[in-house]
């Protein structure tokens, strides 16, 4: 058995979809999203909190498409470039969808996994329409992880992708190297 990587937790809900897993040996191996049921328990883990997202195949396959496109037009952005038409087809197409409608007493009405699709994507295009937003996304600086994120510290100068795991390992790391050199 696989074990389970833990939810990613970026600060940013479509940046945490976009690294459940993809194409490719560096995202596959990150794999969170292998079934329907799969899907719903990182719908429940993840910002949004949707219980019983019950997900179906057809879910499966939309938000893995998505999740695709959103780490293309994320790493495009990073270059300073517009998305492929493709990818943002594919973003646009999703947040068709009526997104998840939250309730007064607090969690969503009637949530599905479409919706919760359609949210993700929402936050997509709210991230890559606008510039102020596009110019907070920056590559994480550990030297192994090419992973985009969205700086939302105040003062935009944060560098890893994940402060608790990039930046804790890279310390250890350089941590270890200076007690090697000690004679
Ligand atoms: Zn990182």
């Amino acid at each position: 058995m696989t074990p389970a990587v833990r939810t990613r937790q970026s600060g940013r809900l479509c940046i945490d979809a976009m690294l459940t897993g993809g194409e490719g040996p560096a995202l596959a191996r990150l794999e969170r999203w292998r079934d329907p049921s799969e899907l719903s328990s990182w719908l429940a883990e993840c910002p949004l909190a949707v219980p019983d997202a019950s997900a179906t195949d057809a879910d499966l396959v939309r938000g893995r498409a998505l999740r695709w496109s959103i780490w293309h037009a994320v790493n495009a952005a990073v270059r300073g470039e517009p998305p492929a038409a493709h990818d943002a087809a594919v973003i646009e197409d999703a947040a068709a969808a009526p997104p998840l409608v939250p309730t007064l007493a607090g969690g969503w009405r009637t949530p599905t996994a479409a919706a919760a699709l359609s949210t993700i994507a929402r936050d997509a295009i709210d991230l890559l329409s606008d510039p102020a937003q596009r110019a907070r996304l920056r590559v994480c600086a550990a030297p192994d992880c090419p992973v985009p994120f969205y700086d939302d510290s105040r003062p935009g100068t944060r560098r890893w992708c994940e402060p608790g795991r990039c930046g804790d390992r890279t310390r250890q790391r350089a941590h270890r190297a200076r007690r090697k050199e000690q004679p």
